[in-house]
């Protein structure tokens, strides 16, 4: 379907086709759902080897008394695992409770309340934080929250775009963080590259003080190919620099094991830990030890833990196969859509013609098709262009990915032809 060389005739045939199709979509009375960016329960299932797994055996491998209270940092083998994933010494890890975004919430208050090494930032008069967008809805959230205002950076295939983050950083020290997602990335898929990791690493050098990159690697095992791309270390980059205090790092188990009862880390600098862990112990005496304990029996080590993500990722490449194979036949051989096609991670990121996101999730809405609400991955949900997507193919079966994805296509296609058709009356 090449619209620019189409006739007015051949656009109103194709419409009137797309609309009896889309009929036929509306009278099947679908209920259908591609938003939520979750584990299917097969995934979950993988895991459930966690329940009864201690025996009554509540002791970790320093002989600590799991069921008792204490441990601010996590015992010591999941704060282990938590340095596996996210290359670092286990001593620059903190094993804690089930949500990373938790963690993130908690780091930005309190180095909004007392400041994190530094100044807090509520003793400053503007607080302004780097998007780089399309991105994690929940980041912008919690800076919405804080009532920190947003900038948004272009995502590029190699990470965010770095010219932009340096001379916004290098203009403004009111610029206090950045949110990152450097490995499939969340909804784009992409690695950042090796110079972009390098670059965010030397951030610190022109930043404010108490300036952090948050460095949210949500899905730093969850490959889908056998061979993934590396990830290069940002501790090492920012030892290399002098500016390992100018990042935080987080991870989570909730895509690997049960996601709303997993284990989730934040990895920093001896300081910035230390920081941390003073505020962190006023609310906590410690986390769920007893749960770091049945994770750590079902994966004892980064080897069981590799294993396991390659029964993840047999359940999710069929989905995401599923939604390729559809794009890939219908938008391949014209310029009506976008994509990349992710190695790992939970999304599909489309872009549209500009100005038809809204209207392509309305269309899908009207026949039973619910999809990620357009704008959501930008900051204040404004897409200013109003063409990104957010495809999320891990919850449902794959022939619910496949029936989504038919419909899907021909709003795309339907959006896209009334677009050209009213330009062209
Ligand atoms: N960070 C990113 C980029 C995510 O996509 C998600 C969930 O979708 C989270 C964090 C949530 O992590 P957690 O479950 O550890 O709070």
């Amino acid at each position: 379907m090449q619209l620019n060389s189409a006739s007015k005739e051949q656009l109103s045939q194709w419409q009137e086709e797309l609309k009896v199709k889309h009929q036929q979509f509306k009278n099947q009375n679908l209920k259908l759902d591609l938003t939520r960016g979750k584990p299917s329960a097969q995934q979950l299932t993988l895991s459930d080897g966690l329940d009864g797994i201690l025996k009554g055996n509540y002791k970790s491998a320093d002989d600590t008394d799991t069921r008792n209270y204490g441990g601010l940092e996590g015992i010591a083998e999941a704060r282990q695992l938590g340095a596996a994933i996210l290359g670092l010494e286990q001593d620059q890890v903190l094993a804690g409770g089930s949500s990373s975004l938790t963690m993130m919430h908690q780091s930005i208050t309190f180095a909004y309340q007392f400041g994190l090494n530094g100044t807090a930032w509520k003793d400053e008069s503007d607080i302004k934080f780097l998007c780089p967008a399309p991105g994690y809805d929940r980041h912008f959230s919690i800076c919405e929250d804080f009532g920190i205002e947003m900038i948004p950076v272009a995502m590029t295939e190699t990470g965010p775009d770095m010219d932009q983050v340096e001379s916004l950083i290098k203009a403004d020290q009111s610029i206090k963080g950045i949110w990152c997602v450097p490995k499939y990335s969340n909804p784009t898929g992409i690695i950042y590259s090796d110079d972009t990791v390098k670059r965010i690493a030397k951030l610190g050098l022109v930043a404010a003080k108490n300036f952090r990159v948050f460095w949210d690697n949500a899905y730093a095992v969850h490959d889908l190919v056998d061979h993934p791309k590396p990830l290069a270390n940002i501790m090492a980059a920012c030892i290399a620099e002098g500016t390992e205090d100018s990042v935080i790092q987080f991870a989570s188990t909730s895509k690997i094991t049960h996601a709303g009862s997993g284990i989730a880390f934040l990895g920093a600098s001896k300081s910035n830990l230390a920081a941390f862990k003073k505020h962190l112990g006023i609310s906590s005496i410690g986390p769920d030890k007893v749960n770091q304990l049945r994770h750590m029996r079902l994966l004892p080590d980064i080897n069981a833990l590799t294993a396991h993500m390659q029964q993840h990722a047999a359940l999710l490449k069929p989905r995401f196969d599923t939604v390729l194979k559809h794009l890939e036949a219908n938008f391949s051989d014209n310029d009506l859509g976008e994509w990349q096609s992710p190695e790992g991670g939970y999304f599909v990121s489309f872009d549209s013609l500009p100005g038809l996101a809204k209207e392509i999730v309305r269309l899908a809405d009207e026949v039973g098709v619910k999809l990620t609400p357009a704008g959501a991955t930008f900051p204040y949900g404004k897409d200013p262009q109003d063409r990104n997507i957010r495809l999320s193919p891990s919850f449902p079966s794959v022939e619910d990915v496949d029936a989504t994805m038919q419909v899907f296509v021909n709003c795309v296609k339907l959006a896209s032809v009334g677009q050209k058709l009213a330009i062209t009356s």
